[in-house]
């Protein structure tokens, strides 16, 4: 089928739905110039994952400099990264009182910069935009950290309790934060239509929520440039650039 039909499809369950459940993956950011870690020529190609253990940033300094090394570079593409079409189409689908919820594995803060409102937000792998000391759990502006190590600071502390401060984002070994995927879950046993962006969806436990959406009995849509596991139980199944296909779906100017 050509994808315009395709979009005409989506658009037509998007319509026939009240309550939609955004899903959103590295696929999204990808399209708004931040780099995938997984891809080629990522983040992994130049440093080892094995290094950025939970367990090793918590007890190893040397671990946590060469963290803190790996996670500024990053900071420096997504701090000024950009909404792209298919962030401001969700956004339109807030305004169009149909969205429930957006479920993102994203760490870039772009739903909130595109003007989705935060209640409905799920960060199930935690932001970049904060930082956390690992100690007493005060949270700082990551900014206001960065500067520090732009000042010389290798590995940061925390000013009130001397712990180590660490980005508030889930990292390899980390538990998932519980209170965040029971609501991503409440979300997919009430959602009428999940709609996944730009994920492959073979992260887990993140991936099961849209898994859970379907076997519920909502509908399920799938935007993603490649094909994902859960493509044979889906709706409507697009291999294309999300930011053209939903932007397209949602009728954005
Ligand atoms: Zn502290």
């Amino acid at each position: 089928m050509p994808v315009e039909e395709l979009i005409a499809k989506g658009t037509r369950l998007i319509k026939a739905s009240q309550k939609i459940l955004v899903f959103s993956g590295a696929g999204l950011s990808t399209e708004s110039g931040i780099p995938d870690f997984r891809s080629p020529g990522g983040i992994w190609d130049r440093y080892d994952p094995s290094d950025f253990y939970f367990q090793k940033i918590i007890s190893d300094q040397k671990a946590r400099e060469k963290y803190w090394k790996m996670s500024s570079e990053y900071w420096e593409v997504m701090k000024n990264a950009k909404p792209n079409p298919a962030h401001l189409a969700i956004k339109k689908l807030e305004d169009m009182g149909k969205l429930l919820a957006i479920v993102t594995q994203n760490i870039d803060n772009l739903h909130q910069k595109a003007g989705n409102s935060p209640e409905k937000i799920i960060e199930i792998h935690g932001t970049a935009f904060s930082v956390i000391c690992l100690n007493c759990g005060k949270v700082y502006d990551r900014e206001e950290i960065e500067k520090r190590i732009r000042n010389g600071e290798k590995d940061p502390h925390c000013d009130t309790c001397s712990g180590p401060l660490k980005p508030a984002t889930i990292s390899f070994g980390q538990a998932m934060p519980e209170d965040k995927m029971a609501m991503a879950f409440k979300y997919a046993k009430e959602c009428d239509l999940c709609i996944v962006l730009g994920s492959s969806l073979v992260v887990y436990p993140a991936a099961s929520v849209p898994e859970h959406a379907a076997s519920q009995g909502a509908k399920l849509m799938i935007i993603n440039l490649t094909p994902t596991p859960l493509d044979a139980q889906a709706d409507l199944v697009i291999h294309d650039s999300v930011s053209k296909v939903l932007g397209e779906m949602v009728g954005l100017e």
